[in-house]
């Protein structure tokens, strides 16, 4: 293991790739506050689901959005 060649991180590309293809328009990092995972891009509002921090574009969709929907269906008694 002494001539460990240089390895591009997969993480690395991937985030490379995505700004070169002009995806992101910011390298800001955020991690998210739902999955703990660290994302490259524009955090989201996690309300309801917590009150600080911001979360990824996969919780948003997963988790945020059907929250919301669903409190905002219980108050209106539908
Ligand atoms: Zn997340």
């Amino acid at each position: 293991m002494a001539d460990k060649p240089i390895m591009r991180d997969p993480m690395d590309s991937e985030e490379a790739k995505a700004m070169e293809s002009g995806k992101y328009n910011s390298h800001v990092s955020f991690v998210c506050v739902l999955c703990n995972k660290s994302f490259v891009g524009w955090g989201n509002n996690p309300d309801p689901l917590a009150k600080e921090g911001v979360c990824c574009d996969q919780c948003d969709m997963d988790k945020v959005i059907p929250k919301r929907i669903e409190e905002h269906n219980n108050g209106r008694k539908i």
